[in-house]
């Protein structure tokens, strides 16, 4: 099964979310082939520019939650894990999958940029936030609603850096979603366009900045980034990645399972 689409267009690698039918949910397979078109790009000399888009109309539902238990088990054991003791297999598989993955993506030396239409719930803001700039359709919504999942916030916690404390708080604390033009306007988005003229107008950016010098374009993104690392931006991440962690472990002593409570709060509102 093929999730991810990838082509190489006027040196700008092309990385298409292709799981319309599921609103572009994230299973293991998804994040797996995901990564493997980040690291294709990263490594190809000839791609100056990595521009994430997703048929349908959806970015991306976030992560699928009919076979995340399924996943963090398999996976824990080929890790070498100790088999089947649940909050452990769960912590270490989405410390790889979903923290891990996001942190290098954002941390790849070539420019990213993101192309977002519709629902970006969840998981997805995992997938847009790790580009370096973001260019959303004028329908684009962005939420984390996992708070219905008794959990506070989705793994990677951009929000604060994204939106400013007290919008990452109203969004967190109701579950609601942010619109497109709200998002430009907190510094979330770098730009609102028709729907219709998405992807030309992200690839018309992206011709932009495939013009400039490749290195001087890996040292502005490195600078950038240095930044928001010296200002505590990794360690915020893991340290609210490990609460995330506590939010299972207690919605797990609660309901005796990884991952139900509120889920049924959760899909209604997606
Ligand atoms: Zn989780």
């Amino acid at each position: 099964m093929s999730y991810i689409d990838y082509e190489v267009q006027d040196a700008i690698a092309l990385i298409t979310l292709n799981r319309p039918d599921r609103r572009n949910a994230q299973n293991q397979d998804f994040l797996e082939q995901l990564d493997a078109a980040w690291d294709k790009a990263a490594q190809d000399g000839t791609v100056r520019v990595i521009l994430l888009k997703a048929n349908g109309p959806h970015f991306s539902a976030g992560h699928d939650l009919t076979q995340d238990e399924t996943n963090a088990r398999t996976m824990a054991q080929t890790l070498g894990d100790i088999p089947n003791t649940g909050m452990l297999n769960l912590h270490n598989w989405e410390q790889r999958y979903y923290l891990g993955l996001s942190r290098k993506w954002r941390d790849i030396p070539k420019p990213s940029i993101a192309a977002v239409q519709g629902a970006c719930i969840a998981g997805g803001l995992m997938l847009c936030w790790p580009c370096d700039l973001i260019i959303a359709a004028d329908n684009a919504k962005f939420s984390d609603p996992v708070i219905r999942m008794g959990i506070g916030g989705v793994e990677y916690h951009g929000h604060t850096w994204e939106f400013g404390a007290r919008k990452a708080k109203e969004l967190l604390f109701t579950g609601r979603s942010i619109d497109a033009e709200t998002a430009c306007a907190l510094g979330m988005v770098n730009r609102v366009v028709p729907l219709d003229g998405l992807v030309d107008a992200a690839m018309e950016l992206a011709r932009e900045i495939a013009q400039m010098h490749p290195h001087a374009l890996a040292m502005a993104k490195r600078a950038v980034n240095q930044t928001l690392d010296i200002q505590g931006q990794q360690a915020a991440l893991q340290a609210c990645f490990d609460i995330h962690q506590l939010g299972h472990a207690s919605a797990y002593a609660q309901s005796g399972q990884v991952i139900l409570t509120g889920l049924q709060g959760m899909k209604d509102k997606q």
